[in-house]
């Protein structure tokens, strides 16, 4: 009898748990699609997708991945789900996005027209994004499909899960001890680093 109590306990403790890291809000209506990863909602607030992070306008699959966020958002209701973290340094919330049962943070990454992109602690669902993000590189979908001049190797600075080319100004300026050495780039992105905006390895 007490087992029993007892794996009933257990059942409504895991579900209430379950439940407050779901939120689900009814009403929460998307305005605006700003970019690949951010939306403005009906009541003014900005939301950035967390785990992530889709090309900036000068950059190629910049309004494919616009696009889909459009599609996947735009006027639509959505449901939230937030990370240990729920501001960045902006002031915008930092959310995991679903509309019915699309994750949409997950299919940005899945058409190969978002990266990998984990800032701690936020890292929930690092390992599923980088699941999603190693086949997309594997069918060369969306930014994958874009051939790049390789480099004998990669860095990334000690602390930060950005890396770099070697000529990199972000990285010259690191000191050597701070320096984590790639030998390839898919050795960094197989580490769940995702590759800095300015050097665009
Ligand atoms: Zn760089």
């Amino acid at each position: 009898m007490a087992r029993k109590y007892l794996s009933w306990f257990l059942l409504t403790i895991t579900l209430s748990l379950f439940i407050e890291s779901l939120v689900f809000s009814k009403g929460i209506k998307v305005k605006e699609v700003i970019d690949g990863d951010t939306i403005v909602l009906e009541s003014g607030e900005h939301f950035r997708y967390v785990g992530i992070d889709t090309p900036e306008k000068d950059q190629p699959f910049y309004l494919e991945a616009k696009e889909l966020n459009q599609k996947l958002v735009e006027s639509k209701e959505i449901r939230i789900e937030f990370d240990l973290q729920r501001k960045d340094k902006y002031g915008r919330t930092l959310a995991y996005v679903y509309v019915g049962e699309t994750f949409v943070n997950a299919e940005l990454v899945r058409n190969g027209l978002a990266n990998l992109y984990t800032v701690p602690p936020n890292v929930k669902h690092t390992e599923y994004f980088l699941k999603l993000q190693s086949e997309a590189k594997e069918k060369k979908l969306g930014i994958w499909s874009e051939a790049k001049k390789p480099e004998k190797n990669y860095l990334a600075r000690r602390g930060s899960k950005r890396f770099h080319r070697p000529s990199c100004t972000v990285i010259l300026s690191a000191p050597q001890k701070d320096l984590i050495i790639f030998k390839t780039k898919d050795q960094a992105l197989k580490q769940g680093f995702s590759p800095c905006k300015i050097c665009q390895p």
